[in-house]
C-alpha cells in the first residue's frame, strides 16, 4: 500500500513514525525548503509524551514540568496547582522546532520530500504546486488549519476566536520568574490570560491570550507587569468544529486539519499526536479510516470544547462567576485531569470529563473537571 501524508508538522511526523514502526510505508510531503525551526515554546502533556517516548522520539531535552499553576491577575495570587508527576511519563517543554528535529531524527531522511506544496487531492492523486502529480492508495491530510489535502472533506473555513496570541521567548530563567524551575504559570484576568514556562535552562517562553487590541497590563502582578514589556510575535487564533467528517474516499484527516482547537488547555499538538498514533493502530484494516474516525471522535470533541470554554472561563471579569470559579478551581480533586492526561489511549474512552459540583450552570465546564469511570461508555 502507498500511504502519502501531507505536512511535516507535529501530526505528519509522528503519523510516519507510527506507520513506519508498523512497518507500513509511507512518505511526507511538505511545502517548505526545510523543516521550519521555530524557537516558541509547546508544552507536552503527559497523553502526548507517552505515545511519543513509546514511538522513541528522544525528548531528553526538554523541560520536565512537575506542576502547573493557575494564579489571580491582579496579585499572582494562587488559584490552583496541579501535580503532573502522577502521570506515567512527564509533562514536558520544549522549542516546537526542537520537538520537530526530535521527530524527523526518529525516522528515515528520505521519507521526507520538502518543497513539495500539494493544491489538490483527488482521489488518491496529489498534485503539486509545479504541476506534477503522484498516486497514493491512502491520503492522510496532516497540513494544518488551511488544508488543502483535506478540502474535499473540510468544507468550513477556520472560525476568528477574536482572540490573539502574543509570543515571546525571554533570556530569562524560571526559577528567577516563576519561583521554581519545573512549572507552568497561567495568570487568569479580565478579557486576557498570561503564561510562562521555561522551554530550556535559560529561556522562558510567554504566550499572552487577549481580546483587547495592544497589551494594557496596568494593575496585574508587577511579574506580568514586567514580562510583557518584551516585544512579542502575534497571531490571530482560530478553531473550528471537529469537522462533520474526517475521511472521504482515500483521504483521512489529522490534527489541526480536522480539528483545529484554540489554545487554552495546550491540547491541539497533543491531540494530532494521538490522531497519528490511534491511526496507526488502525492501518491496513480495509475500514481503518472508520475505525479510526470512530475511537478518536468523541474525546477530541470533549476536548475541542474544553479548549473552547476557555475563551470565555479564562477571562471572566472579577465579580460572582470568576469568584465561583476561583472556589471550584480551589477545591479541584487532584486527579481531576486524569480523563486527558493520563491513561493509554486504549482505556481512554472509559473516562470522561464531568462538571465540578460547585461550578454554577451558567458557566461552560472548563479548567475544573473530575472523571467518571464508565464500565459501558
Ligand atoms: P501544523 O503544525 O499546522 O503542521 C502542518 C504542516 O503542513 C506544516 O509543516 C505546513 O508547512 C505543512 N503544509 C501546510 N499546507 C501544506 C501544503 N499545501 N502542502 C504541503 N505541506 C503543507 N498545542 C499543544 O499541544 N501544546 C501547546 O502548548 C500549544 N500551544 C499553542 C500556542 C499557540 C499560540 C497556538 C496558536 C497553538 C498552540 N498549540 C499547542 C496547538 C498546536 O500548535 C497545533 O495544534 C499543532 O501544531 C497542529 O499540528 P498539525 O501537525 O496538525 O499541523
Amino acid at each position: 500500500m502507498r500511504i502519502a501524508i501531507v505536512g511535516a508538522g507535529i501530526g505528519g511526523l509522528t503519523a510516519a513514525l507510527a506507520l513506519t514502526r508498523r512497518d507500513m510505508k509511507c512518505v511526507v510531503f511538505e511545502r517548505h525548503p526545510t523543516i521550519p525551526d521555530e524557537g516558541f515554546g509547546i508544552q507536552l502533556s503527559p497523553n502526548a509524551t507517552s505515545p511519543l517516548l513509546d514511538l522513541g522520539v528522544r525528548l531528553d531535552a526538554a523541560v520536565p514540568i512537575t506542576h502547573r499553576e493557575l494564579r489571580r491577575w491582579q496579585d499572582g495570587k494562587l488559584l490552583t496547582r496541579t501535580d503532573l508527576d502522577r502521570y506515567r511519563t512527564s509533562y514536558k517543554t520544549m522549542p516546537r522546532g526542537a520537538l520537530i528535529a526530535a521527530l524527523h531524527a526518529a525516522i528515515p531522511k528520505e521519507m521526507v520530500r520538502t518543497e513539495h506544496r500539494c493544491v489538490a487531492v483527488n482521489g488518491g492523486t496529489i498534485r503539486f504546486a509545479d504541476g506534477s502529480t503522484q498516486f497514493f492508495d491512502a491520503v492522510i491530510a496532516a497540513d494544518g488549519l488551511r488544508t488543502t489535502a483535506g478540502a474535499a472533506v473540510v468544507t468550513d473555513p477556520p472560525m476568528p476566536s477574536g482572540f490573539v496570541a502574543h509570543r515571546a521567548v525571554l533570556p530569562l530563567d524560571a526559577i528567577d520568574v516563576l519561583g521554581a524551575p519545573d512549572r507552568v504559570v497561567v495568570w487568569l484576568g479580565p478579557s486576557r490570560s498570561c503564561v510562562a514556562y521555561p522551554i530550556a535552562p535559560g529561556l522562558l517562553n510567554l504566550v499572552v491570550v487577549t481580546a483587547v487590541p495592544g497589551m494594557p497590563f496596568t494593575g496585574w502582578d508587577p511579574t506580568v507587569q514586567t514580562l510583557t514589556k518584551s516585544s512579542f510575535a502575534t497571531r490571530t487564533l482560530y478553531d473550528r468544529p471537529p469537522s462533520p467528517a474526517w475521511h472521504r474516499g482515500r483521504t483521512v484527516l489529522i490534527g489541526d486539519a480536522a480539528h483545529p482547537m484554540l489554545p487554552f488547555i495546550a491540547q491541539g499538538a497533543a491531540q494530532a499526536i494521538e490522531d497519528a498514533a490511534e491511526l496507526a493502530v488502525h492501518a491496513g484494516h480495509p475500514d481503518w479510516f472508520p475505525r479510526f474516525e470512530a475511537a478518536r471522535r468523541d474525546r477530541v470533541q470533549q476536548v475541542y470544547d474544553l479548549s473552547r470554554a476557555g475563551r470565555h472561563v479564562h477571562h471572566l471579569p472579577d465579580g460572582p462567576g470568576q469568584q465561583a470559579r476561583d472556589r471550584a478551581l480551589a477545591t479541584a480533586p487532584p486527579g481531576s485531569h486524569d480523563w486527558l492526561y493520563g491513561p493509554p489511549l486504549e482505556e481512554r474512552h472509559h473516562l470522561h470529563p464531568r462538571r465540578h459540583p460547585e461550578l454554577p450552570e451558567d458557566l461552560p465546564q472548563v479548567i475544573v473537571h473530575g472523571v467518571r469511570r464508565d464500565p459501558h461508555p
